[in-house]
This record gives C-alpha cells, structure tokens and sequence, in this order.
C-alpha cells in the first residue's frame, strides 16, 4: 500500500532534517519578528500547499511538508520558539530529548489545526477517549501578575495493580456468552411470525468480551481507578478571561481508547476581600474589561467641588497609584478619568518574547460625589448664612445660565401635535 513508501518517506526526511535542518523561520517564510498569527498563516498556506493528500506520489511535496510541519511545531509554541531564538536546532534537540516537548507527527498537527481525520490510517481502529474540559477559578491578581497554579482533578487512571486488566492473578477468560464478540444476536417479534434480529451489546461481560474470574481488588476488575492528579498551569500575565491551556492526550485514560485531550480554562474569580486579599489591595475590586481595568472612587462635596485631596490606590501587585487634585481643581460627579499605563498587561499569543515589551491597558476611574444628608446644626447654619449672602449679592440668573436663547423661535409651520 502506498502509505507505507509515504511513511518510509517520513522517516527518512526525519533523518535528513536531523542532519541538515534549514532555518525555521525561512521555511515558513516569515521574519524573525512574526507574530504567532503570521507564523499561524503561513503554516496554514505552506502545510495545504504540501499536504500529500493533494501531491500523492511527490516526494518533495512531501518532504517540504514535513519541513514546514517540525518549522511550525517549534515556532507555534512560545517556549520552544525561545530556545530556537536562542539556540537553534541543537538547543531544541536537547530539549525534546530532555522531555516535555509533543509528540512529532506532523499529520497530527495538520489535523490538529484543520480539525481533521487522522490521515494513512494510522489512527483508524484506535477508540479516542472524549476531550474534557477543566473550569479553574482565578483571582484577577493573579491574571495580572501571572503565576504558576497547580490544581487536582479526579483523573480516571489505568490501574496499576493489575496493569489495566481487572484480574487479580493476570487471568482473564474468555466470556462464554457471546465467545468473545461483546455482542449477542438477539431475535425480536414485531409480529406474529415476523422476527427481526438485533444486535445487542453483551450483558454478561459488558461487551469486551473477556470475563474475569479474580477480579483485581484495587480496581474491583473495571481495570480503571479515579485518582487525584495534579496539574500545573501556567497562567501568562494578562492572559484573557477565558483562556484554554491545552493538555495533550491528558484526560481520562484506559485501556480501551487513547486518552483524549484536556482543556483548562482559566475563569476570573469573584473577588472576596477575606478570603483571596491578604494584602488589602484595593485592587482585588478592580473590574476587568480586556485590557482595562475599572475602579470608582468616591469624593465628599467640599473635595469635588474644592479640590486639595489625595487618594493612595493600592493596584493588584501592591505598588500604589495616586489620585488626586490641588485646591481649586474640580471633579464633576460622574467624571471619568484616564490613568494610562495603568490597565491590565497586554498577552499576546506568542507570549512575552524579546520582540517586545510588556504594554499596558488603561485604568478607568469614575467618580462618584455624595452629598451629605445630615450636617451639623452649626455648620448648616453657617452653610445657609453663606448661600443666602451670595444669593442676595449676586443671584442666580437660571435662563442666563442655561444657555437657551433669548427669544422663543417660532417655526413657520405649525406643530403637528
Ligand atoms: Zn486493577
Ligand atoms: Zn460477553
């Protein structure tokens, strides 16, 4: 079959690419500089160009594919973008060897992306577990600072005990039922002399076919344990609300499908001043709007209307942001104020490389004036005495004030109402 010489191709390109391997960034055709959505257009343009589904038989479409495949592989992620950056194809080399990278077959990137099939067949037959999608709670402090974050799931594990298959002594029988199908005919009456045969899974070995005799006592012969897993995530500085972190092939395990992936996506926490703000930062009560941040902060009259005051807004890593005005300066109530820089990081897809340096949202403050709505006898007195010596001095000219002309202007046409 021929998708065997292709994948005998593969391997040798593999070999090649080992021994020769040309700069990543001139496969894709991109500059040094491109953004993770450059390099992402690129790949996509370069890997449909070469995919041999539509170059059956040619051999260098087949090798640029792989090329352009390994070139996006270490360009799509930050992290092996950087060793790339900094150390080339060695350095990347080590770095697989060292663990941690993904797995290496460009058809399943390709699929991966376009959301395809697995393609040559390699993955027929094979029963892919369901992805699963884990929803972890985030204090905005942290989205703004970034962290590391480890959390523990309830992962479904292949057990150990008995190695995944259910027997206490590793014997395992085949079930008498349905002699190994999983399946059982079964003839149904619709009618009086008419049957129909339907197949139905086998009920005495839950349709694997295989029944155990010993059943092992860990996993009590399901062959699978639930076990609490820890997974680690690293959440960027201003990443957005929302954001997925893709673990490959991370989600429930079994002997019967390979694991599917895990999602984890990162929610903002509501805020708490007891639980998640020992530091008291006002910050905590920051509302995040992408990369902007929103605060309202409160003046007496005598400050809006009098100026000469001073706020200490305590941000979200601690460092303080200082509000304020000199006497004479006024704040009208619903005044929106801009402090620049002041907002959340900007995250950008291909994260915090040397190509650029951390920008910031803005931060938004509006304020919000109150009158008071009990004053003191002496101090209302001596506040109405004032009013009533300006009122009678210079009065108040509301028509004048109101900007509204003179004269009422008549339209020629009658008002229809
Ligand atoms: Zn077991
Ligand atoms: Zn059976």
């Amino acid at each position: 079959m021929w998708f065997h010489g292709a994948a005998l191709l593969l391997l040798l390109a593999f070999a090649q690419l080992v021994l020769c391997a040309e700069d990543y960034y001139k496969v894709l055709g991109v500059q040094k500089t491109a953004s993770e959505k450059e390099i992402k257009s690129a790949y996509r343009q370069l890997s449909k160009k070469y995919h041999p589904d539509k170059n059956p038989g040619d051999s260098t479409a087949e090798t640029k594919f792989v090329e352009v495949s390994e070139a996006y592989e270490a360009l799509s992620s930050a992290e092996t973008r950087k060793i790339y950056d900094q150390y080339g194809h060695e350095g990347l080399q080590r770095h697989k060897q060292g663990g941690g990278f993904q797995s290496h077959d460009p058809f399943d990137l390709f699929g991966r992306m376009f959301g395809g099939q697995g393609h040559f067949g390699r993955h027929s037959g094979q029963r892919r577990g369901q992805n699963l999608e884990l929803k972890v709670n985030i204090a905005l402090r942290d989205f703004y600072s970034g962290k590391m974050a480890e959390f523990e799931w309830d992962k479904q594990q292949i057990c150990e005990e008995c190695s995944g298959t259910g027997s206490a002594d590793g014997h395992v029988d085949t079930c008498g039922v349905c002699r190994g199908h999983g399946i059982v005919i079964q003839k149904q009456q619709l009618a009086p002399g008419m049957y129909q045969q339907v197949q139905m899974q086998c009920h005495a070995c839950g349709g694997r076919g295989k029944t155990i005799p010993h059943k092992c006592p860990a996993c009590g012969g399901n062959r699978v344990v639930r076990k609490k897993t820890p997974v680690q995530v690293t959440i960027d500085r201003g990443a957005p609300r929302g954001h997925q972190i893709l673990f490959e092939g991370e989600a429930d395990a079994s002997p019967d499908y390979v694991a599917g992936d895990l999602f984890v996506t990162l929610q903002e926490k509501e805020p708490s001043l007891e639980e998640d703000n020992p530091d008291k930062v006002d910050g905590t009560f920051f509302r995040r709007r992408g990369d902007d941040l929103h605060w309202t902060e409160v003046l007496s009259v005598r400050e809006a209307w009098m100026g000469d005051w001073t706020r200490n807004l305590t941000h979200l890593d601690g460092h303080i942001v200082r509000l304020g005005r000199n006497r004479g300066e006024v704040v009208q109530p619903n005044h929106v104020e801009t402090v620049k820089g002041e907002g959340m990081p900007k995250w950008h897809e291909d994260g915090d490389s040397v190509y650029h340096q951390t920008e910031f949202g803005d931060l938004y403050v509006t304020y919000v004036v109150v009158l008071p709505d009990q004053m003191e006898k002496g101090m209302e007195k001596d506040f109405w005495a004032l009013w009533q010596k300006w009122r009678g001095k210079t009065g108040v000219n509301l028509h004048k004030d109101s900007g509204r002309p003179d004269k009422v202007v008549l339209s020629d046409e009658h008002d229809e109402l």
